[in-house]
């Protein structure tokens, strides 16, 4: 017998059209060379209709790929509702890529038309001639100074929607299977690989991000996404903040700490969202800011340094929100709110708990798999394995099925590489990536919990730890370490401070102080870099 309820289907439309009827009064601020401009949800549903009609102008084939090379900015947000409400597929393009990345990634979804910030211009101009399938480039400006090249393919952004009529009608996605967005791997090995998020998969992540153990998105929020619009979708922000009718403050190209914290402080944010690189950033500045109406920092993309989250609450009273994904996961699949297995425990065993990466969203599937057999292994804190995650926004293959399917098992889960143990509340910590642990005379060093320990001294800013080859141990660690300005550590005092910390076994063999972590292009610590530059190292005998 079959269920008699209507079958609507699940596609971004309804959040276009929710938003348009029920938030037009919602305020849209974005932060631009040219000033921050305030606008309106109505305003700003207005131009996405244009931006239909321009898509049609220019000839986007029915299911073609529009690329954006944008900072966050209501400008994008425009894109990321016009391209999947007409069937095209918004492909975010990440503006940190290396040039022949950039030109790969964008061949590769064949993107037909790119969207650029005029402030961005500089960066992708140099490769455009390499760019096999765009036929025009859209340049927004945003009232930066970079010139606009006199070229036949490219077009003003204000004068096309100038030009074009709204579109009048509904918008409407019938298969909601359809490809919404596309977004590449940040591709730490080999090329990146494309991750295509349906119109499904994109709605039913929305609505997780509105629920209470998760963002707990809510009209009465302030939104403020300060991780990357070509980031995973801003961890899904943009698409949940509409849903649920926040306003919305974007950073524009002025990523600063304090840009970003007097933003927070001017708008009264209640929710953000970014990597600890941000946050790092940001906390000598919060004794000088009124972060009081700030509810959720949203903290995730590496592992939340315990120490970082502990310097925010006892400056504002407000620890990090730890959340674990990937781009394959659209990206949200565990946050770490608190529980009410958690009431009684001392401050300090909640700031344990916080520094897990919590447990997983409703319809998302975890299990921890033995790297050798592939057994499941117990959640009991103790036993550790490779993270497997399955769910309807979990990606089941790459774009052109690039990698061959390695990442998934027989049974179609995702392979994460993290490596991570999950207590019998089914909240998971991250011990590593498969890659990155230690090796050491046959057993595992997290260098995630040596590095979380050494961040935990007050002189360290931050630290990386990497596996050197080792004659006897196979592997041993090598702490890489920034000293905070002003500052002073040795290498003798940093291990005396480990000492009663962690196991004998796990203190680094060397202390390397460096002036700063090379980061990747979405701004996680690059361990692949750390290790090219300590490349033949020779530890202390
Ligand atoms: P990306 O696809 O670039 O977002 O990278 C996904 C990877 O980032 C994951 O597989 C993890 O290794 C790492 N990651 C994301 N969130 C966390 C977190 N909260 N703690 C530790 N690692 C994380």
């Amino acid at each position: 017998m079959l269920g008699l309820m209507q079958d609507r289907p699940l596609s971004l439309p309804h959040v276009f059209h929710r938003a348009e009827r029920m938030f037009g009064h919602k305020r849209l601020i974005t932060a631009s060379p040219a000033g921050e401009r305030e606008t309106t949800v109505a305003e700003w549903a207005v131009r996405v209709r244009r931006l239909a009609t321009v898509l049609d102008d220019l000839g986007v084939s029915a299911d073609g790929r529009v690329g954006t090379f944008c900072w966050n900015t209501d400008r994008h947000l425009e894109l990321y509702l016009a391209a999947p409400c007409t069937g095209r597929v918004l492909h975010t393009l990440n503006i940190r890529l290396f040039p022949e990345q950039l030109v790969y990634v964008a061949n590769h979804a064949e993107d037909e038309v790119v969207f650029v910030d005029r402030s961005l211009l500089p960066v992708l101009w140099p490769v455009v001639d390499q760019l096999e399938t765009v036929r025009t480039i859209v340049v927004i400006d945003d009232g930066a100074d970079a010139e606009i090249p006199s070229d036949p393919r490219v077009r003003d952004y204000e004068e096309l929607l100038a030009a074009a009529e709204p579109f009048a009608g509904r918008f409407s996605v019938e298969d909601e299977n359809a490809a919404a967005a596309m977004c590449y791997t940040s591709g730490t090995t080999g090329n990146p690989k494309g991750v295509v998020y349906s119109h499904r998969s994109a709605v039913l992540h929305s609505m997780v991000t509105l629920t209470a153990d998760a963002f707990g998105l809510a009209e009465r929020d302030v939104v403020l996404p300060v991780v990357p619009m070509f980031h995973a979708n801003a961890w899904g922000i943009p698409y949940g903040a509409l849903l649920a009718g926040c306003d919305l403050v974007f950073p524009g190209p002025n990523m600063s700490p304090a840009a970003i914290a007097s933003q927070l402080e001017r708008h009264r944010v209640t929710v953000t969202g970014g990597v600890p690189t941000i946050w790092m950033g940001m906390r000598p500045l919060l004794a000088d800011h009124d972060l009081s109406a700030l509810r959720a920092i949203i903290c995730g993309g590496s592992a939340v340094p315990r120490a970082l989250s502990e310097a925010y609450r006892e400056a504002i009273g407000l620890p990090m929100l730890h959340a674990w994904g990937m781009t394959e996961t659209s990206p949200i699949a565990t946050v770490s709110t608190p529980r009410s297995h958690h009431a009684g425990w001392t401050e300090d065993q909640r700031a344990d708990a916080r520094a897990r990466q919590g447990q997983a969203v409703p319809f998302v599937e975890l299990r921890i798999a033995d790297p050798d057999t592939g057994e499941e292994m117990p959640w009991d804190d103790e036993a550790s394995g490779e993270l497997q995650a399955a769910g309807p926004w979990i990606a089941a293959e790459y774009y052109r099925g690039e990698g061959g399917g390695a990442q998934f098992t027989a049974d179609g889960w995702l392979k994460t590489g993290d490596v991570a143990a999950v207590d019998r509340w089914g909240f998971v910590r991250l011990v590593d990536r498969t890659k990155d642990l230690v090796k050491s005379g046959g057993e595992w060093i997290s260098s995630v919990d040596l590095e979380n320990e050494i961040m935990a001294h007050p002189a360290v800013a931050e630290a990386a730890v990497i596996a050197i080859p080792h004659e006897k141990w196979t592997e041993r660690p090598l702490a890489c370490v920034v000293v905070k300005p002003g500052e002073s550590l040795t290498a003798d005092e940093l291990l005396e401070f480990l000492a009663p910390r962690v196991a004998k076994w796990w203190l680094p063999d060397a202390v390397e102080f460096i002036d700063e972590v090379p980061k990747t292009s979405v701004g996680k610590f690059s361990k692949k870099t750390l290790r090219e530059k300590f490349d033949g190292y020779s530890l202390p005998s």
